[in-house]
């Protein structure tokens, strides 16, 4: 496969452009190797600069649930485009995506939208503290929820690969009122409410750890947080960026039947263009200004373009059908690479959940039922260096996955069944050849 083009774009960015990506996991570091620059998308496919073809499994990292370029989405922009990029003024469209969110999310009441996950997040962090008039917050470790400095700590996604715990510029003191504690262990967070009486303003967490691979919520996890939030008076803060309309149409909360008081989303919402939104309860959510007084504010928040985009991704899938084919190839493919790596004995972790997924490689010496349960034991028994041999040869045979173990997949409504199956099967001749 040639990637000169690609190579020599990169050694060029690398002058311009901090590691010559304007994201850290693009550059591929936990792999080796470098980025493939990409030029166009077309349903599951992406197109690099020297001209090879690639099924797409990153998919924007999980916003293109409909596939890249897919027609309704287009035509959809096209007719906001011709009518001004922004305005700065409110709009008919963000009406009606707000509508749709809130008529398909089930705990959303009301919606403020941003312009990324990180603006989610962090916008709901703050109007947590300001509605409970308490300042600290409670994470999980390797989940990720955006690069706001009191977030930042312990997390996952990029800062997993590239083993920072903390980042050099967060404050010490705001990284003092975030505590944190292992994903699925909910002692752990009992004995902080128990150490910190009345200060939390809420806990915070992914319903799938999807930011360091991919680690299910064990039964009782996400309901025992609703309940010690409720019964100390801290918010519960769903942070549904990534399976907001992945998990379900409704996010992991309609498919688990979780009630939470704020919704952060993002991603599918944006349907490929920079949009997020913290959502939640009436009573909570009209504390943001102007009908409160948390102040957030943004000059391209809600923009034309974004909604249009969201608005035309969330209804195609919510067409009769849509959803459900989707998440068909994201099971099928886990039960294919499952039995490929049955057949030849390569110790697999792999999940799906609706139209996500992911899989980890395990170490030969790692306990044999599904030892991975939190960012712990993903470091623990993840094998990164045969993931990293496995990713550049499926990227070899036109496979794009996650450019890294600890990421988690996506397919969209352009990935048909022959995709699928063509993936497993290049599946199981990388892992025969590389052990
Ligand atoms: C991607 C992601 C974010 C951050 O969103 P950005 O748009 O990248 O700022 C936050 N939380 C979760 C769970 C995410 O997956």
């Amino acid at each position: 496969m040639k990637t000169e083009q690609s190579q020599a774009l990169f050694t060029k960015a690398a002058t311009l452009i901090p590691g010559g990506v304007n994201s850290p996991v693009r550059a591929f570091k936990s792999v080796g190797g470098h980025p493939r620059f990409i030029r166009s998308g077309s349903g599951a496919f992406v197109e690099d600069v020297d001209g090879n073809r690639y099924l797409d499994y990153v998919l924007s990292w999980g916003p293109l649930t409909l596939g890249h370029a897919q027609e309704d989405v287009l035509a959809a922009l096209a007719e906001a485009l011709h009518r001004g990029t922004s305005y700065g003024a409110p709009t008919p469209s963000e009406v009606e995506l707000a509508e749709l969110v809130v008529s398909t999310v089930p705990s959303i009441d009301m919606i403020r939208f941003v312009n990324s996950g990180t603006e989610a997040t962090m916008s709901a962090l703050r109007l947590a503290r300001a509605y409970t008039g308490r300042d600290k917050i409670v994470k999980f470790v390797g989940c990720y929820h955006g690069h706001a400095d009191m977030l930042l700590v312990q997390a996952g996604s990029g800062v997993a690969t590239l083993g920072l715990p903390d980042s050099p510029g967060v404050p010490a003191g705001t990284a003092a009122d975030t505590l944190t504690v292992p994903y699925n262990d909910l002692n752990a967070l009992a004995a902080l409410f128990d150490a910190y009486p009345d200060q939390i303003a809420g806990v915070i967490v992914e319903p799938i750890g999807s930011n360091m691979g991919f680690v299910m919520p064990e039964a009782g996890f996400l309901p025992g947080i609703t309940e010690m939030c409720r019964q100390h008076g801290s918010l519960f803060i769903l942070d549904e960026v990534m399976t907001g309309f992945r998990v379900s149409p409704g996010g992991a909360q309609e498919k688990w039947r979780l009630d939470p008081d704020l919704t952060c989303l993002g991603k599918v919402i944006g349907g490929g263009l920079p949009v997020g939104a913290y959502a939640g309860k009436r009573t909570i959510m009209e504390t943001v200004a102007p009908s409160g007084s948390m102040y957030q504010a943004g000059t391209l928040s809600g923009n034309p373009l974004a909604m249009a985009a969201g608005l035309a991704t969330i209804r195609g899938l919510l067409k009769p059908g849509v959803f459900d084919g989707i998440a068909q190839r994201a099971t099928a493919l886990i039960a294919g690479i499952q039995a490929e790596a049955a057949t030849a004995g390569v110790p697999l972790q792999a999940t799906s959940a609706g139209t996500m997924f992911g899989f980890y490689f395990l170490k030969p010496d790692s306990p044999s039922e599904r030892p991975i349960t939190n960012f712990e034991t993903a470091k623990q028994y993840a094998d990164t260096e045969r993931y990293g041999r496995f990713f550049h040869a499926m990227l070899d045979r036109g496979f794009y996955f996650a450019p890294s173990q600890f990421e988690a997949g996506f397919t969209s409504s352009a990935h048909t069944s022959d995709d699928i199956q063509a993936t497993v099967k290049a599946f199981a001749e990388v892992i025969a050849s590389s052990s």
